[in-house]
């Protein structure tokens, strides 16, 4: 394994077991860690791979010796070369073993409940229940030290352009990210709560305001919401605000030092992160979290249909995309193809496979009879479709169109994650306001703090939903890494915005009061982003679940199987809370 471990001696042991090599033969050496297998050689001889974080080594030791696998063991011994015909190429350690062995039992072990092999997946829950016996395992030991790898780059990253690490607490006041929150009731204040952080958003903006400049913190933020494979109670973000910026500025930080983590994982500098707007994004990929990895984007061909008898067509847009050499696809993929579109919301699906005709390029399809033969030579100049490709077109509103066929290009081109190179990508000018809340009024897309575009500001109160805002997303392979906006710091911009939330003064003071408070003695501009830690170290470890790079996970309804939490609390500590428990429901 390359483990970054450094051999460091200690009063227990000379080094680590995973270095030992050609060169240390003859030498002797002190060895800590556990016992990762033994097998017998004849009567008084046993092999036991002894292995810790850096690494496993083969100790010759007496087969009368009372150990087990998972023992933890100190062994002193000499290193030896193996015998011509007992080396092993899969072990970094393989063309040496540890000779004259006297063995030391530090601790015993009981036979693990979970294989701490590689090649043996246990299940879920009795990984999450024995997490730290989980870990002890290559990949998992890997999938940490690369989280740490990641989180030392960018510390690296923030601290050279003059961030400042603050951290902000954790009992804190509500905060306005829109998800539910966690409280935690006062035992000095029965009847009040704290409530857990959705993240530092409001602390980092007091902080711009008490003059730091440029904050930093690797900080957990909470959220109860459902959980999803991306998505845990709580989860960490490289945190950043600074002063008397602007957009320009904050994406030129973040850009460096998530280079610098990528750099630090695959050795290579990831090129020039492009930018894109929220609308090119969706028209171009049907999303905003457009992976570029691949190509496959979304061409319009409205214009060819816009006079078009056809009924499944008559659509104020026409969206299309090629799936190349997808001619070959049989019936029944097509058809699961079509039920996808449609239970994402499609009106249909309609598809072409793309075959050579007595006059060039013709369709197979059920619809190919019946398209005009100038809305044939349109799908075929539009899309640029070859021969044997198979072309999918939806017939929608703009957005739908869209959103349907970039599902469909994910799920039939987007390679594995953490597959291919690392393409970043900022998605920029999204929409301040997105749809409608129950009262009717516009939703704040970010939170109520983003800056609205200078150029939409004048349609603040007569066409709210066509402002953009100034905030912007970091996506990578298709993941949305992170968000971020410049924030108001005028009070009489951040009153218009309230309104068009619907949100009165004493609404807004009673939330968040102690900010506008703050605002009223002098606000620098500024502007900040927060990078989900979790889900960057998942995709640079080729990992589908963020659980996969978290050291003590809970499940996806949210409980702890090692420690049992969430658990009862007693009446005694209820009372102290001054909390009564509800009557059980009927
Ligand atoms: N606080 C925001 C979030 O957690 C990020 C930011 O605007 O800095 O999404």
């Amino acid at each position: 394994m390359s483990d970054g471990a450094t051999d460091r001696a200690t009063s227990m042991r000379t080094g680590l077991c995973g270095h030992l090599g050609p060169a240390d033969v003859d030498r002797r050496v002190a060895l800590c860690g556990w016992v990762a297998r033994r097998r017998e050689h004849g009567e008084h001889l046993a092999f036991l791979d002894l292995r810790d974080h850096s690494g496993i080594v083969q100790c010759v030791v007496d087969g009368r010796l009372e150990v087990r696998s998972e023992d933890v063991v100190r062994v002193e011994g000499v290193v030896r070369r193996r015998p011509e015909g007992t080396l092993n190429p899969r072990l970094a350690t393989g063309e040496v073993e540890i000779h004259d062995c006297t063995l030391e039992v530090l601790a015993a072990a009981e036979t693990p409940p979970v294989p701490i092999e590689e090649r043996v997946e246990a299940d879920e829950a009795l990984r999450f229940r024995y997490r730290y016996l989980d870990l002890r395992r290559t990949k998992m030991q890997a999938n940490l030290r690369l989280r740490a790898t990641v989180n030392a780059a960018l510390r690296r990253a923030m601290e050279r352009n003059g961030f400042c690490e603050i951290e902000t607490p954790l009992l804190w006041s509500p905060t306005p990210e829109g998800a539910r929150e966690f409280a935690v009731p006062s035992r000095l204040h029965h009847g009040s709560f704290y409530v857990l952080p959705q993240s530092p958003q409001l602390a980092k903006q007091l902080l711009m305001v008490a003059g730091f400049d440029r904050y930093y913190q690797i900080a957990r933020c909470m959220r109860d919401e459902d959980t999803r494979a991306d998505r845990t109670l709580e989860f960490t973000q490289l945190d950043l605000e600074a002063s008397f910026v602007g957009q320009d500025d904050v994406l030129a930080v973040v850009s460096e030092a998530v280079a610098d983590a990528s750099e630090a994982v695959t050795g290579s500098r990831p090129g020039d992160i492009t930018r894109i707007s929220w609308a090119d994004a969706l028209d171009r990929f049907g999303t905003d979290k457009p992976d570029m990895r691949f190509a496959m984007e979304l061409v319009d061909l409205s214009a060819s249909f816009e006079d078009t008898s056809l009924r499944a067509f008559s659509a104020p847009c026409v969206k299309a995309l090629v799936l190349a050499g997808g001619g070959s696809l049989g019936r029944g993929r097509i058809d699961a193809l079509v039920d996808r579109a449609r239970a994402l919301g499609s009106p249909g699906l309609a598809w072409f496979k793309v075959v050579s005709g007595p006059d060039g390029l013709a369709f197979e399809s059920p619809l190919a009879a019946h398209l005009a033969e100038d809305e044939r030579a349109g799908v075929l100049a539009g899309t640029e479709a070859r021969e044997g490709d198979l072309v999918l077109a939806v017939a929608a509103d703009h957005d739908l169109a869209c959103k349907v066929l970039g599902s469909l290009r994910v799920h039939l081109g987007a390679p594995a994650v953490g597959e291919g190179e690392h393409r970043y990508v900022w998605v920029v000018d999204f929409p301040m306001f997105e749809g409608l809340d129950d009262a009717g009024n516009p939703a704040a897309a970010h939170h109520p703090f983003t800056m609205p575009h200078p150029e939409d500001l004048e349609h603040l109160e007569s066409d709210p939903l066509s402002v953009r805002s100034q905030s912007y997303d970091l996506v990578l392979n298709g993941w949305e890494l992170g968000s971020g906006s410049v924030r108001i710091h005028r009070a009489d911009i951040q009153r218009r915005v309230f309104d068009a939330l619907g949100l009165s003064p004493e609404d807004a003071q009673a939330r968040f009061g102690f900010l506008l408070d703050a605002f009223r003695y002098g606000a620098p501009p500024h502007a900040g982003f927060a990078i989900g830690l979790d889900r960057l170290v998942a995709i640079f470890a080729g990992e589908e679940s963020i659980r996969e790079v978290i050291a003590f996970p809970k499940t996806q309804s949210g409980a702890d199987l090692m420690t049992g939490a969430p658990k009862a609390l007693s009446e005694a500590a209820l009372s102290e809370l001054g909390l009564v428990r509800a009557p059980a429901k009927k």
